[in-house]
């Protein structure tokens, strides 16, 4: 079973990030032209496989595992795409360049399974190979690696597979991405019996009740603030624009920036629910089957921003993924009716939802968000579910989502 751990990679000094830098400015280069070649041959018509001639120029640089790394990763993406030509009658693109025009290139490389070497410890190292004219010019002995230190710890253990290294120019910040084989042993069984159900939502972003009563609810408010102040700044970039133009560098830098920090809020989000489900002893979780029911129960706006700010399908493969690491199972599960269903005595018809607050005739009043997931938890269960304690809302501070100590407003905030 292939797994990646990721981390952060620090350059220790100016003089490292400058190798840095070059390694994978270079490694981007080589990617480039290789890729302009075969893309000319490829609409030509002709042949894609004679493609050498890079080796030298990007040696000195690269050091040789490199420069073959990236001209086999290019290889096997040009054999996949032909693959997935032969496969489907649906269209597909040829593989593409590392960066565009406009904003130069990615900053990325990928180093040989058996080149590089990272020791953990209180001060983990990565150690990459370079080339020879990077090593003169810098002033590394003939056998020395580039070292960077690392952070974080690994979630995988297992055999190394070719190291990622990228630059996140948003973040400004290098991070390695390193697949390992986990083996059978090592891999992730369920522990535990009990069963979740998650209201995946607009103002509460997922709202999450256990067979065994604990229920929490991850608050949309910051991510949602972080969005509309995005998505201003956007307006006023294409307000700015010149007569004709409709979209700039900025502006495309904008949106790109405002799906990243979304993407990190909520596959923090999902790791930190996973991981706590599996700690409470969770092996299945269920969650709402939002087709048909978006917009139904909910007022355009709440529907509008959980639209926009969930990639939804995006979110659902992202939970997928992160319960498989855990050995949990995901099941979908039909949410008519769970955000107006009574939780004491059944009543759908006549309750009331005002914002937040679920209210019923006899008496009821509670979470609308958290009554529906427990309600999606009673019929995917068929039991009866109590919670046993108070709710834990979580909220997000651009790092991680933290509980909110002596939360004395209770959900209905
Ligand atoms: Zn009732």
């Amino acid at each position: 079973m292939r797994r990646t751990n990721t981390f952060e990679v620090v350059p220790q000094s100016e003089q490292d990030e400058g190798v840095l830098r070059r390694l994978l400015d270079a490694s981007a280069s080589l990617w480039n032209q290789l890729t302009y070649d075969r893309r000319q041959q490829f609409f030509a018509g002709d042949t894609v496989w004679y493609c050498d001639g890079y080796y030298d120029e990007y040696v000195d640089v690269l050091g040789s595992a490199t420069t073959q790394q990236v001209t086999r990763v290019n290889d096997a993406a040009w054999r996949s795409f032909f693959e997935t030509v032969e496969e489907t009658d649906q269209k597909v693109s040829p593989p593409g360049y590392w960066g565009n025009q406009a904003d130069g290139r990615d900053l990325r490389t990928y180093i040989r399974n058996d080149a590089y070497t990272i020791n953990w410890g209180e001060c983990s190292r990565l150690e990459v190979p370079i080339g020879s004219q990077l090593k003169d010019e810098y002033g590394f002995s003939q056998f020395e690696r580039l070292q960077v230190a690392v952070g974080g710890a690994p979630h995988w253990q297992g055999e190394q597979g070719r190291l990622h290294l990228t630059y996140d120019d948003v973040d400004e910040t290098y991070r390695a991405h390193q697949p390992v084989t986990v083996t059978e042993v090592e891999q992730a069984t369920p522990t535990g019996t009990d069963i979740a159900a998650l209201d995946i939502g607009a103002n509460v972003l997922v709202a999450c009740t256990t067979s065994a009563g604990n229920q929490y609810w991850y608050s949309g408010q910051e991510p949602f603030r972080q969005f509309r102040e995005a998505t201003e700044r956007i307006a006023d970039a294409k307000a700015k624009l010149p007569e004709g133009r409709n979209t700039s560098k900025r502006i495309q830098r904008l949106y790109r920036k405002r799906s990243r920090r979304r993407d990190h809020a909520v596959n923090a989000l999902l790791r930190d629910l996973v991981e706590r489900l599996h700690d409470d002893g969770v092996e299945t979780i269920y969650h709402g089957d939002l087709t048909g029911v978006l917009g139904e129960y909910w007022s355009v706006e709440a529907n509008l921003k959980a639209r926009t700010l969930w990639a939804h399908r995006q979110c659902l493969d992202q939970l997928a993924n992160v319960c498989e690491e855990y050995g949990i199972e995901v099941a979908s599960i039909s949410e008519a009716w769970t955000s107006q269903t009574c939780p004491e005595c059944g009543e759908r018809e006549r309750t009331r939802r005002h914002r937040e607050t679920l209210t019923c005739p006899c008496g009821f009043e509670g979470h609308a968000d958290l009554v529906a997931s427990q309600t999606l938890l009673e019929q995917a269960t068929n039991t009866a579910v109590r919670p046993t304690a108070r709710p834990v809302r979580f909220q997000w501070d651009d790092h991680q989502w933290s509980p909110v100590e002596g939360d004395a407003v209770g959900p209905n905030e």
